[in-house]
């Protein structure tokens, strides 16, 4: 299967192209359509194998960049992948226009709050300083696509037990939930499947 094949707009598609990816990794050919179809997905696969391009590709499917409120929330467990993820939607969704902010500890709040002022469309952040914008006010769509990015074990049982849970009871249970990760552990599963609704699960 190729990209050509999954019904993405052209402007992403020619994002795609341009970034030098010239057909899906093994987790994107299964993992990309049920997030664009509207499932709940818990996709499990190494690092390396293109996770980050599985969710920036099904998010810039899904966003109306004509509609500047955030419509995508993307936590990872650390500020240097919060802000990869954040280059890499900026890359894929270069020729859509989409606004992609990194909030992540470490930088300027009052900068955090004025650029989440100016509309952007995607949010990426580390769970810390998404749910001080939440608390803020800065932050106030959360009814919004919400993924999980987790990379590292340590991190993901200290990232879920603070901010991760409370963001998950702040945003409700319209939202949308994709978690994606190198490993499964049984209390990262039950935390999740509290929010997740008949999740389709993946592993590659
Ligand atoms: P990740 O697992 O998201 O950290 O991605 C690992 C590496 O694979 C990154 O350098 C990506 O740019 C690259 N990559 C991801 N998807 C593809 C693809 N479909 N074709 C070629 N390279 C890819």
């Amino acid at each position: 299967e190729n990209f050509d094949d999954m019904n993405l707009k052209e402007e992403l598609l020619r994002g795609i192209y341009a970034y030098g990816f010239e057909k899906p990794s093994a987790i994107q050919q299964r993992a990309i359509i049920p997030c664009v179809k509207g499932h709940d997905v818990i996709a499990q696969a190494q690092s390396g194998t293109g996770k980050t391009a599985t969710f920036s590709i099904s998010i810039l499917q899904q966003i109306d960049t004509s509609n500047h409120e955030c419509q995508a929330l993307i936590l990872a467990p650390t500020r240097e992948l919060a802000q990869q993820i954040q280059k890499v939607v900026i890359a894929l969704g270069d020729f859509m226009s989409a606004q992609c902010h990194a909030c992540i500890g470490g930088t300027n709040v009052r900068e955090d709050i004025r650029k989440l002022e100016t509309g952007v469309h995607v949010v990426v952040g580390t769970p810390g300083r998404v749910y001080d914008m939440i608390n803020r006010r800065a932050l106030s769509n959360l009814n919004v696509l919400l993924y999980i990015i987790k990379e590292s074990k340590d991190m993901l049982s200290k990232f879920l037990k603070k901010h991760f849970f409370r963001i998950l009871v702040r945003t409700g249970l319209k939202i949308r939930v994709i978690l994606l990760s190198a490993t499964m552990p049984t209390d990262v599963l039950e935390v999740t499947n509290c929010f997740m609704r008949n999740p389709i699960q993946i592993l590659v």
